[in-house]
């Protein structure tokens, strides 16, 4: 590993992301870009996004900063070239900050050009373009795909999405790409258990014959941290939960996620600067969870170019817990897969 002086050099560190949503990952700069091309084409009205969003600006949180962004992404990656650019450039920033193994997470969606499906499978070709480009198995990153659940869905949106996912993994070897599930969306939405509503699909998703991978936002805010929400949550057997920041005083939940030994998805430079928790990164519930006998910590950027960090963020080896991975010759030895 180089180091620089006495410090870590944590850009060369191999390091794995599991928490990272594409439409919070795209920089931007590849949002002016596609918005340019659009321009020139009389295909947009809207604003140029660097006019809007100044790179460097960084003083948005969760209320101000995601719905502006989501304009642009909504409005500007509705057709397959727009799609393609912006995942190739996702992967290509994550792999210049030295991520080895990727999980992009994302709400299939219809565009307009596309059907939620179609956009999917545009997702799944770049990554596959892309990785092969890089020389297939011996690429220097590998990425995988997490079909995200919205809060705000219906039960058929969700069981479409649960229904795609296994369609796509049925297909063979590019679609085997995608991984798991995962809730997400705007903690308010579905408060006091009111989530309970997807148990057909994601109380479902880890079992037979699906057997995917199941990541769930949990407690990330207070409305979305009830006993009842915990519970239903972790009825459906999770093997990975993401945020975990308000069950402080649940000492029933925390007692069953020690237990059961599961993966915690921690984004501490998101949720300092989006003030999703108190006291800064001193406060923040790593330092919690890092003294205690059984979860495994993932540390995550969360929204990597929209508001992303910089390293150093995970000095603790990494945990994987989703399968099939083609991990290359390049991949650290301290990756459990
Ligand atoms: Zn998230």
């Amino acid at each position: 590993m180089r180091a620089q002086g006495n410090a870590m050099d944590y850009v060369a560190l191999p390091k794995i992301e599991l928490h990272a949503h594409l439409t919070g990952s795209v920089s931007r700069r590849t949002l002016h870009e596609i918005w340019l091309r659009k321009k020139e084409a009389g295909e947009t009205d809207l604003e140029d996004p660097l006019v809007v969003m100044p790179e460097g600006k960084h003083d948005y949180n969760l209320k101000t900063f995601f719905p502006l962004f989501s304009s642009y992404i909504y409005n500007l990656l509705t057709d397959e070239e727009s799609i393609r650019h912006a995942v190739t450039s996702v992967l290509d920033e994550f792999l210049a900050d030295g991520v080895v193994y990727l999980e992009l997470r994302t709400t299939p969606r219809a565009t307009g050009c596309l059907s939620a499906e179609a956009y999917v499978r545009v997702l799944l070709d770049a990554m596959g373009a892309w990785e092969s480009h890089y020389g297939g198995d011996d690429a220097p990153l590998h990425a995988r795909l997490i079909l995200s659940v919205d809060r705000r869905h219906d039960l058929a949106t969700a069981e479409s999405i649960l229904a795609l996912a296994a369609r796509l993994r049925s297909e063979g070897h590019q679609q085997q790409r995608v991984v798991g599930l995962d809730l997400c969306g705007d903690p308010t939405a579905r408060p006091d258990g009111g989530v309970a509503l997807f148990t057909p699909v994601l109380g479902a998703a880890a079992r037979d014959p699906h057997g995917l991978g199941l990541t769930v936002h949990f407690a990330e805010a207070e409305a979305s941290g009830s006993r009842a929400e915990l519970d239903t949550l972790l009825g459906w057997r999770p093997g990975r939960l993401g945020h975990v920041i308000w069950v402080r005083e649940d000492e029933e939940a925390r007692r069953e996620i020690a237990r059961r030994g599961l993966c915690l998805e921690l984004c501490l430079s998101c949720n300092v600067q989006a003030g999703m928790v108190r006291g800064g990164f001193e406060g923040h519930h790593f330092g919690y969870w890092r003294g205690v006998d059984g979860p495994r910590l993932s540390l995550g950027v969360s929204a990597g170019g929209a508001n992303k960090p910089s390293w150093p963020l995970s000095p603790f080896p990494p945990f994987l817990s989703f399968p099939s991975l083609p991990l290359s010759k390049s991949t650290p030895q301290s990756v459990e897969p």
